[in-house]
Formats: C-alpha cells, sequence, structure tokens
C-alpha cells in the first residue's frame, strides 16, 4: 500500500519511518500546493505532485493549523506556544504582569491549558503577576486539577470571565474582565493566547487540495470528538493535529495502520446510489456532500457515487432535484421505522424523525417520561438529520397532524452540517405551509444529544400542545 504524507512538519521524518517500517510506501508532498489534483477514494486515489501523475491508498495530513493570534485592543497578543517566555522571568521590571488568554479566538483544547498552567506556575515562581482567563474551567484529566491547585498555590488569579474588554494603551494592555457578576481590571504587558480564528493560509490550502471539510474556525477535527484522534471528513485521510504529535504520535500512527488495512465495504451501510436516467448532472449533491463521495463523470453525463467514501448519511438523497439518489437503491420506508402506535395514520399524532447518531439513543427514555402522552407518538430512525428533506416531511404530514426532525447539536453531526440542513428545511416547509394558510407549527426541528432524554421529553411535550388535534 501506498501513502502520501502531505504537509511541512518535523514529523515528518517519524512519520515516514514508521510507515516504512511497517511495510508502506511512502510519497512526500511537503509543499501542497505542489499537488495539482487529489481525487478518488480510500485504497484508490489518483492525483499529480509536481507534474507526475500517481496514486496512493491513504493520505497522512501533517500540515498544521498555524496559531499566531491576531491583534487585540491594538496590541500584539503572543502565541502561547511560539514565545518563549523564558525572558519573562529574568526581565528586571517589577511591573511585568502576564495574562493567559483561553478561550477568546477560539475554544481552548486540554493541551493549551496545560502550557499555560505550567508556563503560568513558572512565571509566577519568578514573583510576576500572572492571571489566566478562560470561559471554562478545564480541569479533568491530564493532572490539570493538581496544576490548577499548584498555580493558585503560587499566586496565579484565575477570572472565568463571560466577557472581555481589551484595550492596548501606553505600552499596556488594560482588561476588564466580567464574570458575570463581577468587573476585574487587569493591566497587562503580556498576553498569551492559543488558537486563532485564521488557521493560515497554507493549512487551508491542504484543506482545500485534499477536499477536507473544515469547521467554521477552519480547523478540521479539533473540536469534533467523533472523528478522534486523526478521521478527518473523507475516509482514508488523516490529520496529525498538534495535541496528537504531542500526546502520543505512534498510537495515533498504528491506528491509520489498523483502518487503511480494514476496508470497508465490510460495515453493511447503505451508500448512496445514482439513478442515470434521472441525473441531470447538476452537481448539487457534489457540491454538498460532506464526504467527497461524489465524482462527476462527464464522459458518461453522469454523477458516480464512490462507494468506499460514502457514509451513508442521506444529505444528497435529500437535496437531489432530480430524486435521483436513493441510499442503498431503496425508495421504501427507512430502516429504524416503529410499528405504527396504531392511532396516528388517521392525521392525528406526531411523527419523529430521529437522527441515529444522537435524538435515536435518547426517544425511548424520552417516551417513557412522556407515559400515556407518548401514545400517539410515532419514530423513524434516519441515518442523519441532513438526510431529512422538506419533501418527506410534507408528505408525512398527509397521515399525521405533526412532524418533527430531532437532529444533533450544532458542530457535533458526524456529517458535520446534518443538524443544521434538516432545522432548514423544517423551516421552509413551515414558511411553505403558512404561505398556504395551514399552520406552520406543524412542523418543528429540534437539537438534542444522546444525554438529554429530559429535555426532549419537554419538547416533544410543548409541540403535542402546540397545536390541538382537528
Ligand atoms: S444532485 Fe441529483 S441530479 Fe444533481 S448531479 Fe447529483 S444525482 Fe445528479
Ligand atoms: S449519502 Fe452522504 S456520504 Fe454518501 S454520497 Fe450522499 S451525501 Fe455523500
Amino acid at each position: 500500500m501506498k501513502a502520501l504524507i502531505a504537509g511541512k512538519n518535523e514529523i515528518n521524518k517519524k512519520v515516514s519511518a514508521f510507515l516504512a517500517d511497517n511495510g508502506f510506501e511512502v510519497l512526500l508532498a511537503e509543499d501542497v500546493d505542489n499537488l495539482r489534483y487529489f481525487e478518488g477514494e480510500a485504497g484508490d486515489f489518483s492525483l499529480e505532485l509536481a507534474g507526475e501523475k500517481t496514486r496512493v491508498d491513504f493520505v497522512i495530513l501533517t500540515e498544521l493549523p498555524a496559531r499566531l493570534p491576531l491583534p487585540v485592543g491594538g496590541g500584539r497578543v503572543l502565541s502561547l506556544y511560539e514565545t518563549d517566555k523564558t525572558n519573562l522571568t529574568t526581565r528586571r521590571e517589577r511591573d511585568v504582569s502576564v495574562v493567559f488568554l483561553m478561550d477568546y479566538f477560539c475554544e481552548s483544547q486540554m493541551s493549551a491549558t496545560l502550557r499555560a498552567l505550567e508556563d503560568s506556575i513558572r512565571l509566577a515562581r519568578s514573583k510576576r503577576r500572572v492571571y489566566c482567563l478562560s470561559r471554562f474551567v478545564r480541569t479533568s484529566g491530564y493532572g490539570a486539577e493538581n496544576l490548577y491547585k499548584e498555580a493558585r498555590n503560587e499566586g496565579v488569579e484565575f477570572i472565568k470571565y463571560e466577557s472581555l474588554d481589551i484595550v492596548f494603551r501606553d505600552g499596556r494592555f488594560v482588561i476588564k474582565a466580567c464574570d458575570g457578576a463581577m468587573t476585574f481590571d487587569i493591566s497587562a504587558t503580556e498576553i498569551f493566547a492559543d488558537g486563532t480564528r485564521d488557521v493560515g493560509d497554507s493549512f487551508r490550502l491542504a484543506a482545500k487540495k485534499l477536499n477536507l471539510r473544515p469547521d467554521s474556525n477552519g480547523y478540521l477535527l479539533e473540536d469534533r470528538h467523533f472523528l478522534a484522534p486523526v478521521r478527518t471528513s473523507r475516509r482514508g485521510v488523516y490529520h496529525i493535529s498538534r495535541d496528537v504529535a504531542a500526546d502520543d504520535l505512534k498510537s495515533a500512527l498504528m491506528y491509520i495502520a489498523g483502518q487503511v488495512r480494514a476496508r470497508r465495504s465490510e460495515n453493511g451501510r447503505d451508500v448512496a446510489v445514482v439513478d442515470g436516467d434521472k441525473c441531470v448532472l447538476c452537481c448539487t449533491c457534489f457540491r454538498s456532500c460532506p464526504h467527497a463521495a461524489m465524482r462527476p463523470d462527464s464522459d458518461e453525463r453522469i454523477m458516480r457515487n464512490l462507494a468506499e467514501a460514502c457514509e451513508g448519511c442521506g444529505i444528497c438523497e435529500s437535496l437531489c432535484p432530480g430524486g435521483a439518489i436513493t441510499l442503498g437503491g431503496k425508495k421504501e420506508k427507512k430502516s429504524g421505522e416503529r410499528p405504527d402506535s396504531g392511532s396516528p395514520a388517521n392525521g392525528r399524532g406526531t411523527l419523529v424523525f430521529c437522527c441515529e447518531n444522537s435524538a435515536a439513543a435518547a426517544i425511548d427514555e424520552a417516551l417513557t417520561m412522556l407515559g400515556e402522552r407518548a401514545s400517539g407518538i410515532d419514530v423513524r430512525v434516519v441515518p442523519c438529520g441532513g438526510g431529512i428533506s422538506m419533501e418527506e416531511m410534507g408528505e408525512t404530514l398527509c397521515s399525521y397532524s405533526r412532524v418533527m426532525a430531532a437532529v444533533c447539536i450544532e458542530g457535533s453531526c458526524r456529517h458535520l452540517d446534518g443538524g443544521r440542513r434538516a432545522c432548514l428545511q423544517a423551516g421552509r416547509l413551515s414558511a411553505l405551509l403558512e404561505r398556504a394558510e395551514l399552520s406552520g407549527s406543524r412542523v418543528a426541528c429540534v437539537e438534542v444529544s444522546h444525554a438529554m432524554p429530559g429535555m426532549f421529553a419537554d419538547a416533544l411535550a410543548d409541540f403535542a400542545d402546540s397545536i390541538q388535534e382537528p
């Protein structure tokens, strides 16, 4: 098997050595701009690198997002990682005060918190005034709790802020930090922060060249626990983040080796099937597929599904204007439909579409909590909220008086934006009903997680009460 290492990173040597020792052929693309094109699926990616056409089985992206914080309040904030702080411990001036600013540019990672705690202890010991400002207190794991205690004992001040106002004046940062009750005035000579709103051009370019779907901050997997430790939105393409490289590079590489040797087709999930007679090659599915599993075939004038890459989420099926896509070629009821509760098909009751990655894990408990009131609620489990089309929800209103889409919370959808898509579709249907002078409140969309049956039960009860049965 052949691997492509894409990106400039000091760990490339270690990654190459590991792959070679484990029988993989290695291709290195330190400058991702040399990647002319890259397409295909796990086990069969074709690419052109510096004029050479070749193919690889998988890719390890080692390019890292930049972490150069942007200026704040007119002053230059220093990077928590990239800045050597030793000089701060030796500087003569007595009034050096330092702020470690977390969760400001994006939600800070545990490794950043640990780094800030270690540095703040060192600086506090050298009699510097040190503040740690963060939105969240991360104490679980990695010895963070002890570091917090140690830092407090050394005199580090912790503020869990809700709002911040920062200006740079006369060579110092003047900070107003409000924790919802009190406002703290801090004057600091240095601010160190992690994260940035800008992952940098080379990282953005790498994600684009490999057709990966970053989050709103441009990161690939930092906040997406379900992709940990190294998976990306595209099967067969892995990303070694800073944290993973720092924590345990070897296990991450062993994980990748295991993944690429276990071919996917065994898992039996329905993949998208395109009916060539109906497809008009509008490319909507190609643009909307979060897993790069569609490829336009301009010779045959049809869209091709890449089965090895397809996650069977159904997003393309719900968006295809020609109705040319079906999951597993099946057009009948989706899997996971619960037996009728015996009453609703007469235009009464509620049908709830539940995403299998979130709501489906909470619905049983939610229905139990509703007790009697659960009668008249039917459930249809779907692979992803994004696969629920407006038309499908509309159709159910022929036999139910209400329809609800229960989907993943923003940011935790395995198909990246499935939940947001479902809520958009529900909103469109509701607006359409209103325009037809029908009650748009017969449609609802709720974001839930597997751990929120109580909230789910309340949402179902409120929805049932929102409209009287005909
Ligand atoms: S969205 Fe439908 S019609 Fe458009 S290219 Fe895809 S399969 Fe074809
Ligand atoms: S089912 Fe999902 S993963 Fe598969 S092609 Fe459609 S949008 Fe992409």
